[in-house]
Order: structure tokens, then C-alpha cells, then sequence
């Protein structure tokens, strides 16, 4: 079968890219994390003030989009590629809570989510990849062969989160997690331009009760269907 195109959309912190991750490293496909992008972008106005205590221009954004460069190298250690603003690894940086309450603000403008796309549709072209995030299977590859819609139970969900969280020694309390996964689902859901939808054709994962061996043996058989189909 020729190198497909994997889209996995879904929830914040349902494990879209653990499970993404895993299925790139099986096939043999490149991962991309379309979230690290919005948030290296929310990263640039924090630093650079144009993000001050929740509030921003937005026209003061979609000038820093002339002064932002992402690159993304690939890191052995963690099977996946680290960030790049401006030369600099933000992998860490990025992943911070100051970040996560900010970059669904960011996200909805047109402009910011217009410059994404091009990269994403870019790194997609040659096939063979697996991308996460809100809106890959209906809008930046709405072609792709295989499209996964992800979702968990809430409480699972904020739980896994802090765990990730704690074990990169970064403590936020339970509450905290959970308010800030329910707003970005939330505004994720409801904004104007490309909102997080279900596409019409993806396969839906609910992860709750599921071990990661088991979704990935999940998502391999969809696989395994189409090269059958094909
Ligand atoms: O996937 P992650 O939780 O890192 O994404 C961070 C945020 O980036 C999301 O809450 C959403 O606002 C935005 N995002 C988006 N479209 C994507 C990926 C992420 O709007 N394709």
C-alpha cells in the first residue's frame, strides 16, 4: 500500500499524540504535532508582552507572524520532533500552563491559523504522516485515508494531564488542569474559523477505559483495513 495520510483530531489531553507518536514509529511515518505550533506562536507574544495578562491586539499577533520561524528537529530520545522558535527548543517551554490558558485565544485568528495551515500542508505533502490536533481531517487534509476522532472521559483525561505534568516537574493542581482542558475544548469547539468537529469519516476512539496497547492495536487494524480495501 502507498504512504497514507493519518489524521487524529480529538479532545485536549485525550492522547492523541502518545497515540500518534506510536503509530509513526510503527509505520515508519513522520509525526507532527500541530498544537506545539499554536502554542510556540502563544510562546512568542507571551515573551515578547503582546500577550499581557490574558489580553492582546490582535492586530499586534499577525505582525509577530513576520518574526516568527518554526523549525522542528527530530529528538532519538523521544521518538518525536522538538520545536523551534527561531532557532531556539521551546519542546519544554511550550508545554508550560501560561502557554495551555492562552493559546486557544491565539488560535482562533484567522491569520495565525492561515500561516499554520500552509506549514502543516507542507510538511504533509509527501504522505506517510500522522498529525494531531483540531482540525486535520477537515480542514488541513480533509483527503486523508484514515481520519481518528479522539475522546475521554473528563476526569481521565485532567487526570492523565497532571500526571504528565508532575513527571516533567511542573505541579498544577487537579482543578486547575481540569478548568483549563474544559475552556480550550470549549472555545476549540465554538470559534468561527476551522472549530474542532468530527469529521464525517473519521473512526471514533473514545480512550477512557483503554491501555495504549490496545488503542494502537485499535488504530494498526484500521490500517490493516485499508491496505485490504485497497
Ligand atoms: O494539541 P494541543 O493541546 O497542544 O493544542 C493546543 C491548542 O492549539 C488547542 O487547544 C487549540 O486551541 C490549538 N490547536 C488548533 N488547531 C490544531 C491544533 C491545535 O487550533 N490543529
Amino acid at each position: 500500500m502507498q504512504r497514507i495520510t493519518i489524521a487524529i483530531d480529538g479532545y485536549s489531553s485525550c492522547g492523541k499524540s502518545t497515540i500518534a507518536k506510536a503509530l509513526a514509529t510503527k509505520l515508519g511515518y513522520s509525526y507532527v504535532d500541530s498544537g506545539a505550533m499554536y502554542r510556540a506562536v502563544t510562546l512568542y507574544c507571551l515573551r515578547k508582552g503582546i500577550i499581557k495578562d490574558a489580553h492582546f491586539i490582535r492586530e499586534e499577533v499577525v505582525k509577530a507572524l513576520d518574526h516568527i520561524h518554526l523549525s522542528f528537529e527530530y529528538n532519538s530520545h523521544t521518538k518525536a520532533s522538538d520545536t523551534f522558535l527561531n532557532g531556539e527548543n521551546v519542546e519544554k517551554e511550550i508545554r508550560q500552563m501560561e502557554v495551555s490558558n492562552n493559546v486557544s485565544h491565539i488560535s482562533v485568528i484567522k491569520e495565525v491559523r492561515e500561516t499554520m495551515a500552509k506549514l502543516q500542508r507542507e510538511m504533509g505533502k509527501n504522505r506517510g504522516v500522522v498529525m494531531d490536533g483540531r482540525d486535520i481531517g477537515t480542514n488541513i487534509f480533509p483527503d486523508a485515508e484514515l481520519k481518528i476522532f479522539m475522546t475521554a472521559d473528563t476526569v481521565i483525561r485532567t487526570q492523565r494531564r497532571v500526571d504528565e505534568l508532575t513527571s516533567k516537574g511542573v505541579h498544577v493542581s487537579f482543578d486547575e488542569v481540569k478548568k483549563n482542558l474544559l475552556g480550550r475544548d470549549y472555545e476549540d469547539s465554538h470559534r468561527k474559523e476551522n472549530p474542532l468537529r468530527q469529521a464525517k469519516d473519521a473512526v471514533v476512539l473514545d480512550n477512557t477505559d483503554l491501555s495504549r496497547e490496545e488503542q494502537l492495536e485499535f488504530v494498526l487494524r484500521l490500517v490493516e483495513d485499508l491496505k485490504i480495501s485497497n
